[in-house]
Order: structure tokens, then C-alpha cells, then sequence
């Protein structure tokens, strides 16, 4: 933050802006030029009261905040990316990581070819929902801790991580119980009380964005988990509402280069939310490593058309095989572009 005092405010005026300031626990460092002083705010606290505080006292002129709302997470906290360990897996670092599976875990039938297919052609962690946010209170709601139980035969039979939804923070500690990262979805993006209990649930967090959150909030709501005691955040690009209908979600898929550069965490893309239509996934998963997204979660389903969500956008395993030896030339191509960063973070 920096305050602008009015011209040739008084020694004692400028005394009294720093003491107010001081009140909400910065630290001050004033400038005297000719004419005016400024003060330059640093340290921790609640920037927007302090701000608003200060803006109404009649000696000041003008306050600014200038460092990003976001600290933890931002590049200039942290200049070296983070990386995230799940199950062995490292999100954010030298592999790109491809997350896969079901939108749902509908049967143990289901979620074992899944888990097995999906592993066989590359993935390095199975996703399925459990707990399942749906638009309609009458759609399959997901089949909670069974759902869970069924993912960890999975994990046992594959040895692939579990990444999976949680919906409310009463359900944190039992979805952390089965799950290698947990997942918040879209919706869920800026519950609040969610975010605040995932700092303490021991385990990494995929973060969705909101599908109508700007880049900045995504941002926050990821401060938020990382503030109350988390660092391993991993943020996902899903898609965001605009006028257009082709797609389902509109693919933002410049915020990946922009997260790149405002922030540590790892950034990967789902490509099935982004479109809605399976034929449009193996596109945009190019464009995803191509911009430097660290991984994908990807829909997929042994049985798309039988699926009891998302089936639309589920590839089937065949298909799945087939992104997945597409995307290598892309992925070696990737890893070269690795290189240079990860000499510098040494
Ligand atoms: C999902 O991953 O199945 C899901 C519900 O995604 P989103 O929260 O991005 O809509
Ligand atoms: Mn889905």
C-alpha cells in the first residue's frame, strides 16, 4: 500500500497517518520530497480495512494498494513453482500429470475398468465422483462413502492416486480419508467455510474455477486455503459461462498462461468440462500442454453412452488411448520448455 499525503502536510499529520496505520499491525516507511510526503505500507494484515480507514482521515490524498490482494499464492511471494505431491505423483514439476477417470463412480464394475483402463494407457491419478454436484436435485446425486469405498478398491487393484470431489466441510475429513487430492468443484469455488476447513485436511486440493470467477478470484479463493495452513494447491481451468452455446463452457485457456505468471501453484485444464463434447477434448488438450498447463483431467468412461453424467464428454478407453499417444510429441516438446525453469529454480 502506498499513501500520498496532501501537500505540505504537517510532521504531526503525517504522525498521525502512520499511527493509524501501525493500529492494523504494518509497519510504515515514510518519503519526504519536497512538497509531499508518502508512505509506503508493508507487512501483513487486513489491507482493505486499513485502506479504508486511512482514505477517510483528511490529511491523506490518496491510498493505493499495490501488491496483489493475493500474497501466498502470488509470483512474487514465491518466485519458484510448487510443486505437489500426491501418491508418489509430482504436480507442478518435471511430468506432465494426466488425471482420468469417470465424472461419477456409478458401480464397482465401472470405476475397476475405468481405473484399470486409464492406468494402462498412462494416467497417473483415477478421478470419480462421490459426491456429485448436480443442477438437479432428482439427478444421481453420487454414491458417497460406498462411492469412496469402490475408489480405494480401485487405488488398491491399480495403485493409481485418488482425486475426488468434496462438497461440504462436514465431508472433508471422511473424503480425505480415501482421497489422494481433494477436489473442489466450480460451484464450490468460493464456499467459504469449505476453503477454510481444507487448510487443515492434510491432504493437496485441486481447485476448480468458478464458471463465472475471474482469474483474480480464483486466486483468492486458492489465498484462502493456502492462509489457513495449506500449501499444496493445484488450480484448474474448466471452462467459464459466456453468450457462446457450441460449447458447453467457454475454454479460458489464456488464464493458464496468466496463472503461470501470477502465480507458484500448478495449473492443469480439464478439457471435457471446457467443451461438453468428447470430440472437441483431444484438441484442446493439445492447446493445454501447449500453453504450459502442468496436467489434464479428463473424462473418461468405459461405457460413455451408458454414463449417468457427463457422458457426452467422456471418452471411452479406446479413445483415451489414442489422446494419450497423440500427446506424447506434445508432452517431449513440453518437457523441453521445463528445462530452462527448473535449472534457474536450483
Ligand atoms: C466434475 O469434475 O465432474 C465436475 C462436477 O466439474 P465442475 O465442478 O468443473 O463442473
Ligand atoms: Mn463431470
Amino acid at each position: 500500500m502506498i499513501i500520498s499525503m496532501k501537500l505540505h502536510s504537517t510532521k504531526r499529520e503525517v504522525e498521525q497517518v502512520c499511527e493509524r496505520i501501525r493500529d492494523f499491525g504494518y509497519k510504515v516507511h515514510s518519503i519526504d520530497g519536497e512538497e509531499r510526503v508518502v508512505i509506503g505500507v508493508v507487512g501483513m494484515g487486513d489491507v482493505t480495512a486499513c485502506l479504508e480507514s486511512v482514505e477517510a482521515l483528511p490529511q491523506v490524498e490518496k491510498a493505493v494498494r499495490i501488491s496483489a490482494p493475493y500474497k501466498f499464492v502470488s509470483r512474487e511471494f514465491r518466485p519458484t513453482r510448487t510443486i505437489v505431491r500426491a501418491n508418489g505423483v509430482e504436480i507442478g514439476g518435471g511430468e506432465f500429470v494426466v488425471m482420468a477417470g469417470p465424472c461419477s463412480v456409478e458401480s464397482e464394475k465401472q470405476i475397476m475398468q475405468s481405473a484399470e483402463g486409464v492406468a494402462r494407457c498412462g494416467a497417473k491419478l483415477l478421478r470419480g465422483g462421490a459426491f456429485k454436484p448436480r443442477t438437479s436435485p432428482y439427478d444421481f446425486q453420487g454414491l458417497e462413502e460406498e462411492g469412496l469405498k469402490l475408489l480405494a478398491k480401485a487405488k488398491a487393484a491399480t495403485g493409481l492416486g485418488i482425486i475426488t470431489e468434496v462438497m461440504s466441510d462436514r465431508d472433508v475429513p471422511l473424503v480425505a480419508e480415501y482421497a489422494d487430492i481433494l477436489q473442489i468443484g466450480a460451484r464450490n469455488m468460493q464456499n467459504f467455510a469449505l476453503l477454510k476447513t481444507l487448510g487443515k485436511c492434510g491432504r493437496p486440493v485441486l481447485l476448480k474455477r468458478g464458471m463465472s470467477s475471474t482469474v483474480k478470484e480464483l486466486l483468492m479463493s486458492a489465498e484462502y486455503v493456502v492462509a489457513h495452513g495449506n500449501p499444496d494447491v493445484i488450480l484448474c481451468e474448466r471452462g467459464i459461462r459466456t453468450f457462446e452455446t457450441v460449447t458447453r463452457n467457454t475454454c479460458d485457456i489464456a488464464a493458464i498462461a496468466a496463472l503461470n505468471e501470477l502465480t507458484h501453484l500448478p495449473v492443469i485444464l480439464d478439457p471435457s468440462h471446457a467443451t461438453g463434447k468428447r470430440s472437441l477434448v483431444p484438441a484442446l488438450s493439445r492447446a493445454g500442454v501447449a500453453i504450459g498447463a502442468d496436467g489434464l483431467l479428463v473424462e473418461v468412461h468405459p461405457a460413455p453412452d451408458k454414463a449417468i453424467s457427463d457422458g457426452a464428454q467422456s471418452l471411452d478407453l479406446a479413445q483415451f488411448g489414442r489422446l494419450m499417444r497423440e500427446l506424447e510429441p506434445y508432452i517431449q516438446l513440453w518437457k523441453t520448455s521445463r528445462v530452462p525453469e527448473a535449472v534457474l529454480a536450483l
